[in-house]
Formats: structure tokens, C-alpha cells, sequence
């Protein structure tokens, strides 16, 4: 069984972000052509995870009962273009709880491997900030920056050398599939369950 998998942030890369976070179904609001963007990955056979900071939960700014409500939004909506995200991990503390799973540090990510028994070494990983790509790249993920949500701000500059070696910047999410779905089949990460590659 071979798993091409895409691993995505969410807030700023999927949704809109928002400073005051975003703490309710009503406030989860899709980026332009980013649903799209996730059936045409659906499409071409990979999976999609996300990976996501949700630290207003430790801060008490919403509950889990809202966290499940922002999901089942982005769940419909996705179906409603043809779309699927496989699950949804994410990180409920806020930074003084010292976890290992708030990005930057990888522990979402490790978790996803467990889950689908892979080496993510190459597994494609996108998002809108730095700690995102700091988080991929500790595992071995091929960083993928997008200028929207807090990447917005960083279009047109060159990255500096905090970003991981070997990050690739695309306009947004649609941008980032595009360039994915034009990598020739023998370069694309497909792994073996426990293989390297
Ligand atoms: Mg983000
Ligand atoms: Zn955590």
C-alpha cells in the first residue's frame, strides 16, 4: 500500500486567520480556491491531514465542542466541492503548557506518521508561518510556504535563512497544488508503509 499524503496547516492556509483567532463555525471562513484546491489533490490520489496550532483552546477562548463545529463546517464544505481531509490533528495547549506538539516543535507530525505508519521524510507539509515549516522540516517534510494568512506579508522578499533549507513559496494553496501536480510521478513521495525511500 503505497500513501501519497499532503500534510496542511490550517489557519492562513486553508481558512482565513485571524488575530483574535478564530473561535466559532461562523468565524471558519475558506481562502479562496483552497477547498478546490484540496479535491484536486483528492483527485489525483493523495490524502490530506491537517496540522494545526489551535492554542485558543488552552487559553480558553473556545471549546472542543466549538473546535468539532469549525471541523464539520470545513468537512461539508469540502464535500460540497468534492474534497476530503482524512483528520484533523492538532495541538489544544497554549505555549506555557510546554508540550511537545505546539508548532514549531514536531509532535503533530510525529503523531501523523504513527498513524499511517510512514517515514514523512519528503511528505509534502504547507502553511503560512515559519514555526509551520520549522515543525515539517524537523521531521524531514518538504517545507511549502503560502503567501496567505500570515505569510501574506512575506510575498515578493526573498525568506531568510530561518526558514528551513530547501522552502518553496506559492501564492496560496491552489498555487502550491499546481506546482505539485506538475512534479513529474517518479518524483512525488510515495511511501511504503515503514520503507524509506
Ligand atoms: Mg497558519
Ligand atoms: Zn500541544
Amino acid at each position: 500500500m503505497q500513501t501519497k499524503l499532503v500534510i496542511l496547516d490550517r489557519d492562513g492556509t486553508i481558512n482565513q486567520d485571524s488575530d483574535d483567532y478564530v473561535k466559532s463555525a461562523a468565524e471558519w471562513l475558506p481562502l479562496p480556491g483552497a477547498l478546490e484546491a484540496i479535491a484536486r489533490l483528492n483527485h489525483a490520489g493523495w490524502r490530506v491531514v491537517v496540522a494545526s496550532n489551535q492554542s485558543g483552546l488552552g487559553r480558553g477562548l473556545f471549546d472542543v465542542a466549538a473546535l468539532n463545529d469549525m471541523h464539520t463546517k470545513m468537512h461539508k464544505l469540502l464535500a460540497a466541492v468534492g474534497g476530503r481531509v482524512d483528520a484533523v490533528f492538532y495541538c489544544p495547549h497554549s505555549p506555557e503548557e510546554t508540550c511537545n506538539c505546539r508548532k514549531p516543535l514536531p509532535g503533530l507530525f510525529e503523531q501523523i506518521g504513527e498513524r499511517y505508519g510512514m517515514d514523512l521524510h519528503g511528505v509534502p507539509a504547507v502553511g503560512d508561518s515559519l514555526r509551520d515549516l520549522q515543525a515539517a522540516a524537523a521531521v524531514g517534510c518538504a517545507p511549502h510556504l503560502v503567501h496567505t494568512g500570515k505569510g501574506e506579508k512575506l510575498k515578493g522578499q526573498l525568506l531568510s535563512s530561518d526558514f528551513p533549507q530547501g522552502t518553496l513559496a506559492h501564492d496560496d494553496l491552489g498555487a502550491f497544488v499546481d506546482w505539485l501536480l506538475a512534479q513529474p510521478e517518479s518524483s512525488v513521495k510515495t511511501n511504503k508503509a515503514g520503507a524509506h525511500a
